[in-house]
């Protein structure tokens, strides 16, 4: 078998598997009366195709999610844009926070909340501070 895509007249390698009778054996005689051996190769291409078949099932499904995944990145990617917008369009004071102790700054001080507030935004967007 060869990795090239089956072109439209081919038979599928599933098919061709399948196509085999179920009961089909393969009889080896061994040298100098050493005895033989069957092998259920019907029975071993029909298992080759199921599996062949479970693994492209399961190929197809891995495809969709990760399709479904994507759509969820888009979606969540417009939803943090729009949330960091409406961030950037709120008016962000010192007096409208809570103050931790660890927080509490004079009036002539920077407010250490809205700086770390204004820096997760910046995060947020990719930008520098
Ligand atoms: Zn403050």
């Amino acid at each position: 078998m060869t990795d090239k895509q089956p072109t439209a007249y081919e038979v599928p390698f599933v098919e061709l598997l399948e196509s085999v009778p179920n009961n089909s054996r393969l009889w080896v005689d061994f040298l100098e009366g050493m005895g033989s051996r069957h092998f259920p190769v019907g029975h071993y291409c029909h298992k080759a195709a199921a599996e062949l078949r479970r693994l492209h099932q399961s190929e197809r499904e891995a495809w969709r999610y990760a399709a479904e995944l994507e759509q969820d990145r888009k979606r969540l990617h417009e939803v943090n844009a729009k949330l960091v917008e409406a961030l950037r369009l709120m008016n962000i004071e010192c007096q409208h926070l809570h103050h931790a102790k660890k927080d509490q700054h004079g009036y002539d001080v920077a407010c250490p909340v809205v700086e770390r507030i204004k820096a997760s935004i910046a995060k947020a967007t990719g930008e520098q501070q």
